[in-house]
């Protein structure tokens, strides 16, 4: 069995995104060769009250950088040990963690590619967005969608990060996806997988990625299964 090294990392930047979820970012201890390639997620580690040890994963939101620094994006789920003990840290706290592990990743060669997420299922999605658009060689010539649902505005995480990106970027088009937006919302409205069609037509070579919890997940790609879609183009992360 292949066995992993376990690293350390130290919290140096806690903001919050919602209510409930965080951005977190973190510098790997004395390791400069730490890499990953985007989408990939990292297994955490730590011990709950009770003594016993937890040990969960988590999508990189940070593009791969040579700082030895990654982020989270993270989400404070109800009675959850792991979440909201990486939400409650302080700056400076230490986590220790395995990986990367996953082949959640972008797959050569590049085609036009609708990355469909919601909640903290942005995650990956924000590591491989911002790789992409960050080297015309990368991406040039190719189409990319996000769509990204949430329920309220309010929960738009890195708004204005991906409306910066969309600005600067005229093949990547970001649409947030509101399934409980008030009347003042003029953007998409409902749940991601009713906007695939409209946003694929009938073109099947088109390539997906598709992350957050399994409902949203399995909905997509039977959607996209029964327009058509090659299984093989259908790439998934599924966070329950
Ligand atoms: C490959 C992978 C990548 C992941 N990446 C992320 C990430 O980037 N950000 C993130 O916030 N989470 C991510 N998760 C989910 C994460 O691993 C934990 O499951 C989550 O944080 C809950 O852990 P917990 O110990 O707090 O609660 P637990 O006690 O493990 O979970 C309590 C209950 O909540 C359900 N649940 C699990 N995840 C969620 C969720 N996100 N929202 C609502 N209910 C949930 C579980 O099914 C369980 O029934 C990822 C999971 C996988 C498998």
């Amino acid at each position: 069995m292949a066995r992993f090294h376990t690293l350390s990392a130290r919290l140096v930047r806690s903001v919050p995104l919602s209510e409930f979820t965080k951005h977190l970012e973190f510098e790997v201890n004395g390791s400069p060769r730490f890499g990953f390639v985007s989408g990939q997620w990292l297994s955490l580690r730590a011990s709950a009250p009770d003594g016993e040890e937890i040990t969960r994963a988590y999508s990189i939101a940070s593009p791969p950088s040579d700082n030895g620094r990654f982020a989270f994006c993270l989400n404070r789920v109800q009675d959850g040990f792991m979440s909201n003990y990486l939400c409650d840290l302080n700056e400076g706290a230490e986590i220790t963690f395995q990986g990367p592990f996953g082949s959640f990743i972008l797959r050569p060669p590049l085609r036009d590619t609708a990355f469909i997420a919601t909640g903290t299922g942005i995650a990956p999605f924000r590591s491989m967005l911002h790789w992409l658009l960050a080297d015309r060689s990368r991406h040039e010539g190719r189409q990319f969608w996000l769509l990204f649902g949430v329920r309220y505005e309010r929960d738009i995480y890195y708004r204005e990060e991906f409306e910066r990106l969309a600005s600067e970027h005229s093949n990547f088009h970001f649409l947030p996806t509101l399934s409980r937006g008030g009347p003042e919302w003029t953007g998409l409205r409902g749940y991601v997988q009713e906007h695939l069609p409209g946003i694929v037509g009938v073109r099947t070579d088109v390539m997906a990625y598709i992350c957050g919890l399994d409902k949203m997940v399995s909905a997509n790609r039977e959607l996209l299964k029964s327009l058509g879609w090659d299984r093989k183009a259908i790439l998934y992360e599924r966070y329950d």
